[in-house]
């Protein structure tokens, strides 16, 4: 049969940077859990754009947000107010327990500005002597693709290439709080963690590692920055994976959902006096909190504020984790995950995640692999019982073919 995709793909080939190696499938439309692509085929999208789109594809309220926002305005820069600004951060703050709201657009930037608030805070608040800041992170991180964030990375396709990298990063061993512990000096001003980490195998750390970190950060005087871009707003059956550890850090960075899968919105928010250390002139973005991102992002929060959402991802993230230890010997080694997430380490001696995600294509089902025989799963939190099921069938009769 003739493949509309094909042309696509090539040219995509021709013209683009080759920084993806995208799965072979063109996607024209989507709606739910489900996409459809060029040759009218229908996936179960498993991937959710990396947890960006967990309320599905074209969400009747976060559609009509954006709608209606587009007819009145879609950028003022924040040169001046706008009148969605406000009543988003409002609500936001609200949801998330939290004094102040820094909006940006993208995860790294939002990550950046975190970076950069702990920094002023250490010089302005701690007193740490200028230039000596240090900021402390984990092995097997992921917070992006900007210099700064890659200097501080430990994969080496994210950083080889890319020197000379920004002084001022610690890292430790991910999950070990005496290590981290060990490594706060009088120069530390925050910690950074991903609750979970995604790109690294949707890696969960010990039950106590988080709650730890809390009370250790807070005995030195350091900031806990929590990032979760990837694990908040719901993935994880909770508005924050901090949540599930009975943890409030100072500050949280937030992006990919928090924009519904629409337009770009990203934020770092948390303690006023932390947020509040920025004066004016100090940092900023032309598109951040525009009113377009701001009317879609308040509606995201509309739809997490009835805690929903949490619910749904939470109890069928409980079926999900199931029947994916149901396959351990099965073709898996081990899984991984929290809600409506989760790491499936496949047998690397039958196949790599590569393998499995194109065979999972070709049975109607959008996952992505990571580090060789990793694989994510990651469906729309609107995505039905029967949907879930249907790819876990999928999912089982692949492995059986290897
Ligand atoms: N932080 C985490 C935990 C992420 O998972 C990601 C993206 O995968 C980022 C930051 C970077 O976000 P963006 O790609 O929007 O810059």
């Amino acid at each position: 049969a003739h493949d509309a995709g094909e042309a696509l793909i090539a040219i995509e080939d021709e013209r683009l940077a080759h920084n993806y190696h995208p799965l072979p499938v063109v996607v024209e439309r989507g709606e739910g859990a489900w996409v459809t692509d060029v040759n009218g085929k229908r996936y179960l999208d498993c991937l959710a754009a990396y947890s960006a789109v967990n309320f599905g594809h074209g969400h009747p309220d976060l559609l009509a947000a954006a709608r209606d926002q587009l007819e009145r305005i879609t950028l003022t820069s924040r040169a001046f107010h706008n009148d969605r600004l406000g009543p988003f951060a409002e609500a936001l703050a609200r949801l998330a327990g939290v004094d102040r709201v820094l909006p940006m657009n993208t995860g790294a930037e939002a990550v950046e500005s975190a970076i950069k608030l702990a920094r002023a805070w250490g010089y302005r608040v701690k007193g740490v002597p200028e230039g000596a800041a240090e900021i402390i992170v984990m092995s097997g991180n992921f917070h992006g693709r900007t210099t700064t964030i890659v200097s501080f990375s430990d994969d080496p396709t994210s950083r080889d290439g890319f020197a000379p990298f920004t002084p001022g990063f610690v890292a430790v061993p991910y999950g070990d709080a005496a290590a981290l512990e060990e490594a706060i000096t009088d120069n530390t001003v925050a910690v950074l963690v991903e609750p979970i980490q995604g790109e690294a195998g949707v890696v969960v750390p010990p039950a106590d590692y988080l709650p730890s970190m809390r009370r250790i950060t807070a005995e030195h005087n350091v900031l806990m920055i929590a990032d979760e871009i990837q694990s908040g707003l719901g993935r994880t059956g909770a508005t924050f994976q901090c949540d599930n550890t009975g943890v409030i850090p100072d500050l949280y960075v937030l992006g990919k959902a928090l924009g519904g899968g629409i337009v770009p919105v990203s934020a770092v928010i948390g303690r006023g006096d932390v947020i509040g250390v920025l004066h004016p002139g100090e940092h900023g973005s032309t598109f951040g909190g525009n009113p377009l991102a701001a009317a879609v992002g308040h509606a995201v929060v509309t739809l997490l504020e009835t805690g929903e959402m949490q619910e749904r991802s939470r109890v069928l993230g409980e079926h999900l984790h199931a029947r994916l230890e149901a396959l351990i010997g099965r073709g898996v080694l081990a899984v991984r995950g929290a809600g409506l997430w989760a790491g499936i380490d496949i047998d690397p001696s039958l196949a790599t995640g590569r393998q499995v995600c194109e065979a999972l294509l070709a049975r109607g089902v959008l996952a992505k692999d990571t580090h060789g025989s990793t694989i994510r799963l990651a469906p729309p939190i609107v995505v039905s019982k029967e949907d879930l099921d249907w790819g876990l069938d999928q999912l089982e009769a692949v492995l059986a073919e290897f």
